[in-house]
């Protein structure tokens, strides 16, 4: 059974320790599958209507939009649902085709202008498409950064993949686009673009290329993209190579997020004998992670000494992630209990911090228990957000 096929029916667990983490180890992986999504959209049915704080929407970006899904989206949009905005959020990465083929029934769900202006692209011929993309990227460069402009910058290099303008015989321009962006002080959006072209691509000759941007770590948008880059190209040369970045501080955090989203039994091994060596705190407590990332079970003794232990507390909760990798691996632990026990207190704490502040907000609004609820669910605020 694929880590896949293991983990998604874990969405569906009324236990919401078990349900989030299920998501989140399946969605930075880009091995999400329709199956995953349709998981995740019936999870978020089972909520109550709170827009604010729903655990499930944003760990959906990464999962393939199909057909399937469309029609699931549409028949919500047809009901009372509260959640419009992330559904509109999805047709950003959705295929164009599919965007075409729906294109009656999504007017209703998002801007039309851009609804329309997304669908063109099928029609332009490749110059046309080169064009738009540079467009974009002058766009960017010049104005603030926008992350709706960014993901259409995708789309017309995607419909450029499509058309073949990226195939074997012209991955060396993209090699050569990544390289002049390193000539430069900033790393050019250009660059970036390129460097989701190997991601896309599976471009396994310029691996190194992509591990050498990983120093850059002031340059957020450059090291997501890598990290996502090298994630889906996910081969045990990959994780040979990223492994060298594994100690070193600056590039530990990339490092660990890359083999921790890699699903193969390479991954968990470089993992198991790292947590071994590795002296600092913090890159421990980051391997512990992404070892329940990839439900090891021959490391949750060691984590869960951890806990006991102590850890650094500072950039995450290891229970969070090892109490439900314990549940989905179906392993027993004398303080599982206690962990979830503490789990469900820290939630039950933040509930109240939330609460506290939706009130404060509803107050300065002069918005009352009976009028409808600031998030905009339409659900009564004593119903929804300051229930
Ligand atoms: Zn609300």
């Amino acid at each position: 059974m694929s880590f896949v096929e293991k983990v998604q029916p874990y969405i569906l667990s009324d236990d919401k320790h078990v349900s989030e983490f299920a998501l989140k180890a399946i969605e930075k992986s880009y091995l999400g599958t329709e199956q995953t999504f349709l998981n995740a959209l019936k999870a978020v049915d089972k909520l109550p209507a709170k827009i604010r704080s729903n655990p499930i929407i944003p760990f959906t970006r990464n999962l393939p939009v199909t057909a399937r899904i469309l029609d699931e989206v549409i028949a919500r949009i047809k009901v009372k649902d509260h959640n419009l905005a992330w559904y509109a959020s999805i047709l950003e990465y959705t295929p164009t085709d599919l965007l075409a083929k729906y294109q009656t029934e999504l007017e209703k769900l998002t801007n039309e202008k851009v609804l329309h202006q997304m669908i063109r692209l099928r029609s332009m011929d490749s110059e046309a498409l080169f064009t738009e993309a540079n467009g974009v990227m002058n766009a960017l460069e010049k104005r603030e950064y926008n992350h709706s402009l960014f993901l259409y910058g995708k789309r017309a290099l995607r419909e450029l993949i499509n058309r073949g303008e990226y195939e074997p015989d012209n991955f060396s321009n993209i090699g050569n686009g990544i390289t002049s962006a390193l000539n430069e002080e900033l790393f050019s959006l250009n660059g970036i673009y390129n460097v989701f072209l190997v991601g896309e691509q599976k471009i396994q000759s310029l691996v190194p290329t992509l591990i050498s941007l990983l120093v850059r770590t002031e340059e957020d948008l450059l090291i997501e993209e890598a990290i996502d880059a090298l994630i889906k190209i996910g081969t045990e040369e990959v994780l040979g190579e990223v492994e060298k970045y594994i100690q070193n501080e600056d590039t530990a955090f990339a490092a660990i997020e890359i083999i921790g989203n890699i699903k193969l039994p390479a991954a968990e091994e470089i993992l198991l004998r790292q947590l071994d060596n590795a002296s600092d705190q913090t890159a421990k407590t980051l391997m512990a992670e992404a070892l329940c990332l990839q439900l090891s079970t021959t490391a949750i003794p060691m984590i869960a000494d951890l806990v006991e232990d102590g850890f650094d507390d500072t950039i995450l909760d290891l229970r969070e992630v090892l109490y439900p990798a314990c549940i989905i691996t179906q392993t027993n632990h004398p303080k599982l209990e206690d962990w979830k026990q503490h789990l469900d207190e820290m939630d039950a704490y933040w509930k109240q911090q939330q609460k506290r502040l939706f009130e404060e907000e509803a107050t300065s609004k002069g918005i009352g228990r009976n009028d409808p609820c600031i998030c905009g669910s339409g659900e009564k605020f004593k119903n929804c957000c300051g229930a």
